[in-house]
């Protein structure tokens, strides 16, 4: 078991930042792990972290500490996953892209495209009787769906769960890269499409083939840009943008509570963790609670001015640092002869011999309420793999265990504060009985006295 690899990054003060309030920052460096933050209140918080990178940090410190060693292993076949976490404008595509993902300045390149170098050095200099394929997809989550960024006619990709492969984007366009010029030109033209407002998620697997083996290794990088994590109040926003932040914010309060829920101290095994709970925890499943090599680097702003959204940022650092992960070394070796590729089949079809399957062992109203949960969790399912049918059915039990549980939760609360107003009534109700007991005038005048208290203690 290791634990995920959490860096915080804070970048330079923006002009605006400096203009608003000159040289002024919220932050104190205590060493390369240590950083003080002090919030609007002047109160200051101490965290530590596998890294702190300071304002003057350079793309390359970034890329070698917490980028290259997962790199290596992914040509080893241990999958990895990192994400960039933050409010907007706090660096976060600053340090997976650069300033742009065509730029030449050596310096300034972010880790996307030194991962694209990384993996075909590590390719150029490995045995010549291994044969080495990278292929790319490239996928963001908008509004809870999942869409393709190669072909943006396939607008909700679904997201499955295979034995052999982990988590797998179902048909998601999957691009051969032959050298790193060409990959970087893939990803320049389709960046454009992707929107800040989107998680952005870059997936790159690389097969081994070796030839004398006949058999075939492989591994997946993740790069997931995170949408900002900003207070919808303080934003201001309005309308479509509305609709946007309270999506954004909803997936990334779910990857809390995954965060959550795999270090709240119990066995990992014993709780549910809630990764159905929305597409990007979904996603990130394998890196959360799997089978990955994980890096996380919080993105923040120096200034007092965005205080407590990097605060905010830290703790979530913070509690991510405690997340352990087994990355084993996973060598999925396939048979060459292993079919690739797509589910095939037509939604419609799909269904249609679940269904019959389905129908062998249970009643209509069973099919008929199967039919209708697998449309409402836009379910696609391969008819022809066992494994897509556990995971589909897994899929909407694990959604209504979470309804489920949300709604016991609602109720035990609802019993609590029926339980409160009764022993409130209760209390008044004696109260009462006494006044009762007294003799005229006084009882009226406790009454009054009484009503008068009890409108200010409800609870009374
Ligand atoms: P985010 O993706 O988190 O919304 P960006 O990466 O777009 O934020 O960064 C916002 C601005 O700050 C951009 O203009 C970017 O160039 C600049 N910036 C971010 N990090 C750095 C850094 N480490 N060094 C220099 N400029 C940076
Ligand atoms: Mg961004």
């Amino acid at each position: 078991m290791s634990n995920v690899t959490v860096c915080v990054r804070f970048r330079p003060l923006s002009s605006k930042e400096k203009k608003d309030l000159g040289d002024n920052i919220c932050i104190q460096s205590m060493d390369s792990e240590t950083v003080i933050i002090k919030d609007e209140k002047e109160e200051g918080f101490a965290f530590s972290f596998d890294k702190v990178f300071y304002e003057e940090s350079k793309q390359a410190d970034v890329y070698e500490f917490l980028v290259l060693p997962i790199v290596r292993d992914t040509v080893n076949s241990i999958n990895g996953t990192i994400i960039t976490y933050g409010q907007t404008g706090a660096g976060k595509t600053y340090s997976m892209e650069g300033p742009n993902i065509l730029e030449s300045d050596e310096k300034k390149k972010g880790i996307l495209p030194r991962v694209v170098d990384g993996l075909f050095a590590c390719i150029k200099t490995s045995a010549d009787s291994t044969k080495y394929t990278v292929k790319l997809s490239m996928v963001e989550i908008y509004m809870e769906k999942v869409r393709d960024l190669f072909d943006l006619s396939k607008d909700n990709i679904q997201i499955k769960e295979s034995k052999t492969q982990g988590i797998v984007l179902s048909g998601a366009t999957e691009i051969s890269l032959s050298d790193t010029a060409e990959a970087l030109q893939s990803l320049s033209t389709e960046m454009n499409m992707a929107s800040s407002r989107s998680h952005c998620v870059y997936m790159f697997t690389l097969n081994q083939e070796s030839i004398s083996e006949k058999r075939v290794k492989s591994g997946k990088l993740i790069l997931v840009d995170l949408a900002g994590s900003e207070k919808v109040e303080k934003t201001g926003a309005e309308g479509r943008v509305l609709e946007e932040a309270k999506t954004i914010n909803k997936s990334l309060s779910a990857l809390g509570n995954v965060i959550n829920a795999l270090t709240c101290g119990s066995p990992a095994k014993a709780n549910h963790i809630p990764y159905r709970d929305s597409k990007l925890t979904r996603m990130l499943q394998d890196a959360l609670g799997g089978n990955s090599r994980t890096a996380l680097l919080c993105c923040c702003s120096p200034s007092p001015s965005n205080a407590s959204e990097s605060l905010s940022t830290l703790r979530f650092g913070a509690r991510a640092k405690h997340i352990k992960t087994s990355p084993l070394v996973k060598v999925s070796e396939e048979k060459c002869s292993k079919k690739n590729g797509d589910a095939s089949g037509t939604r419609d079809e799909s269904f249609e011999k679940i269904l019959e399957k389905m129908s062998e062992r249970l009643n209509d109203e069973d099919i008929k309420l199967l039919e209708e949960l697998f449309i409402q969790a836009g379910l696609f399912v391969d008819p022809d793999s066992e494994e897509d049918l556990e995971s589909a059915i897994q899929d909407v039990v694990q959604q209504t265990i979470s309804s489920l549980m949300k709604a016991v939760e609602e109720l035990r609360s609802t019993v609590e504060m029926l339980q409160r107003e009764n022993n409130a009534m209760k209390g008044r109700l004696a109260v009462a009985e006494r006044c009762d007991a007294l003799p005229g005038e006084n009882a009226d005048f406790l009454h009054k006295i009484f009503g008068f208290l009890s409108s200010f203690i409800p609870e009374m």
